[in-house]
């Protein structure tokens, strides 16, 4: 293994300063000639469009094996260069005490509190593997760096806006869907982690890699989604007021979409409900749930104070339907919030009827998921059948437009 070490000098340890500095400032096009590339050789990094993600975020990470997939990549601890590593290369980081220890397999190349795994070019890749927990190895570009928090590390990784994007179509859309469908999930995730930018900037990263922010599980090789994010490029999906979207979405609406307010208690002008014929051959369309009709009584009467010995209302609330959907079970004034039920009996959706059987209720359902904004399995229906991703935008999403970022001046500097 090639390995080369270096003592780096205050006016290099200046400079990779320097470089982070400007790397941590939002991107902005007209802003490159302040970073152009040092002339010295160390690394550059480009202010266009790069995200930090934290990955394995929700796992305690104390030990895991670096190595680089393509290019060389120079090895950082506390701003100090102490290697650089080719594809041939292997790193073992691991947690110990409150810092960072690294070896490569042949030495022990000491302690840290800070390391950053850094490569001359962004678009250079990596592998990972953890160790502990063990997990297997993912596939990252751009860089690594690598923290101490309380006793675990923290791992985060800096790549380029529109490779993470494309990681986050794969892990959001699965594999084996329609290039059409994914321009829809490219043109929704680069909205999301537009519009979230800041989510996490506080802990000292853009989003996390969990359902928190969007799931994020590395590079993807599908040629079919790496296209839809080339094709989309830039592109966003505004509100009436030029606002970012709420980009949300489900599994299944059963065919109708949910207003936001009967979910979330808030209206918002493109979260309206819709009918939606396009997902009702789909896996999710349909559920079933048996219940103990005392069960179901119980709980109305203690949680809602529910009048059970009133003969009429018991037999509402043992029959109670949904035609098109609804966000109460309402009686006598009484509102009981489906979204509650939903949640305390953990049902797939909101959107049931209740169908008396002897002693037991069958829920009937239809849907999968809160069904507020787009449907997925009808989105793909549509792009199956035909439609743009367009069209299948305009159709969950009411009264929006899509632009290019560019033209928001998103990437503004203070
Ligand atoms: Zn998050």
């Amino acid at each position: 293994m090639k390995i080369i070490i270096r003592i780096t000098s205050l006016v290099l340890l200046f400079m990779v300063c320097f470089s982070f500095a400007e790397y941590n400032k939002p991107a902005k096009k007209t802003a490159a000639s302040k970073t152009s590339p040092p002339s010295t050789g160390t690394p550059y990094y480009s202010t266009d469009e790069i995200i930090k993600i934290r990955i394995y975020s929700q796992l305690k990470a104390t030990a895991l094996m670096f190595a680089p997939t393509n290019g060389i990549y120079e090895v950082q601890a506390d701003g100090r260069t102490i290697l650089k590593l080719d594809s041939k290369g292997l790193l073992k980081i691991s947690w110990s005490g409150d810092s960072i220890e690294i070896k490569t397999t042949e030495n022990n190349l000491g302690r840290c509190k800070s390391l950053k795994i850094i490569s001359d070019d962004i678009e250079n890749g990596f592998k990972l593997r953890l160790l502990s927990p063990d997990k297997k190895p993912r596939f990252y570009d751009g860089n690594l760096s690598v923290n101490v928090e309380e006793k675990i590390l923290r791992l985060v990784n800096q790549t380029k806006m529109d490779h993470y994007i494309a990681g986050v179509s794969e892990a959001e859309a699965g594999k084996r869907s329609t290039l059409e469908f994914y321009k829809v999930q490219a043109i929704l995730a680069r909205t999301y982690a537009l519009g979230h930018i800041q989510k996490h900037v506080a802990d000292g990263y853009n989003l996390c890699d969990q359902v928190h922010c969007q799931v994020f599980y590395g590079k993807t090789t599908d040629h079919d989604i790496l296209e839809a994010v080339k094709i989309t490029k830039g592109q966003v999906v505004v509100d009436q007021d030029l606002q970012l979207i709420s980009a949300v979405f489900h599994s299944n609406s059963g065919g109708q979409t949910a207003n936001s307010e009967d979910v979330w208690g808030t209206s918002t002008s493109y979260l309206r409900s819709v009918k939606d014929s396009f997902c009702l051959k789909m896996p999710n369309a349909r559920w079933e749930r048996k219940m103990a009709t005392e069960d179901w009584l119980s709980y109305l009467k203690i949680r809602y104070k529910y009048p059970v010995e009133d003969s009429l209302a018991k037999s509402f609330a043992l029959n109670f339907k949904q035609e098109h959907r609804k966000s109460n079970i309402e009686y006598a004034g009484l509102k009981i919030p489906l979204k509650n039920v939903r949640t305390d009996f953990q049902l797939k959706s909101t959107f049931f009827s209740i169908n008396p059987q002897g002693d037991t209720l069958i829920f009937k359902g239809r849907g999968f998921g809160h069904g507020i904004g787009m449907c997925q399995e009808g989105a793909m229906c549509m792009t199956k059948s035909g439609y743009s991703y367009k069209d299948v935008l305009s159709f969950y999403y009411q009264k929006v437009h899509l632009i290019d970022i560019k033209e928001m001046n998103f990437f503004k500097e203070n």
